[in-house]
């Protein structure tokens, strides 16, 4: 499923179905291009294997960008509040045809809020700055925090490029406020006990980013 919204409980649902069980109101769009990612998060999603076999998330290839403005073109968009690039992976793994797709929502949609749910590691991934790669092309971005340091961080994602990470996703999120006009740091619920989403809260404090904390299972 290349495009999709998400309903109550976190169910993941075919636009045309989500129009039948709820035939009025704006709701989110969105977009799913990869299932890779370079981190191993211990709640993510993907890795639980009953959701995982079940899931219309996992792509039998990855779509063209072609192939998702085809699916973008079918949308009622009369129906859609937001565009949300998220998924069952990490959208900037396919940094090129992620920005190429933000790019054609906003021709052919300007009105229509757009938003990246990302772990914020691109910077790492491409060895050079990114966040200027989203300059008018997103109204948010929404980057997982996870933790409040680096070892925290690095136990919980398992990220590809060890203790680092942290810090460059870090330094990610505040270059990002140059160029995104929302700026939102996720913490997942649950997963960390409020001592250190009360961490979490003081270092975004610090460098003026907002945090969210995410509800399990929330996109
Ligand atoms: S960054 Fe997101 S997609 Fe990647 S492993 Fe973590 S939760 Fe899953």
């Amino acid at each position: 499923m290349l495009v999709y919204a998400v309903h109550e409980g976190g169910r993941y649902v075919r636009v045309e179905d989500s129009l039948k069980e709820q035939p009025q109101g704006k709701r989110g769009i969105y977009v799913n291009i990869t299932n890779r990612c370079n981190c191993s998060c211990s709640f993510c999603l993907r890795t639980m294997k009953h959701m995982a076999e079940e899931s219309s998330l996992w792509l039998k290839k990855e779509p063209t960008a072609e192939e998702v403005k085809a699916e973008l073109d079918k949308l009622p968009w009369d129906i859609v509040k937001e565009i949300v690039f998220c998924g069952f992976g990490e959208p900037t793994m396919r940094l090129e045809v992620l920005l190429e797709l933000m790019a054609y929502v906003k021709k052919i949609h300007p009105e229509i809020p757009t938003r990246l749910n990302t772990n914020g590691l691109s910077d790492l991934l491409y060895g050079r700055d990114t966040a200027k790669d989203f300059q008018g092309l997103l109204d948010t971005i929404s980057i997982s925090l996870n933790a409040s340091n680096a070892q925290r961080y690095l136990e919980l994602t398992h990220a590809q490029y060890g203790l680092p990470s942290f810090d460059a996703m870090l330094k990610f999120a505040v270059d990002c406020k140059k160029y995104v006009p929302h700026v939102v740091l996720t913490v997942v619920e649950k997963v960390e006990n409020q001592a250190e989403i009360d961490l979490c809260q003081k270092l975004c404090d610090e460098r003026g980013l907002k945090l969210r904390v995410r509800v399990y299972e929330d996109s």
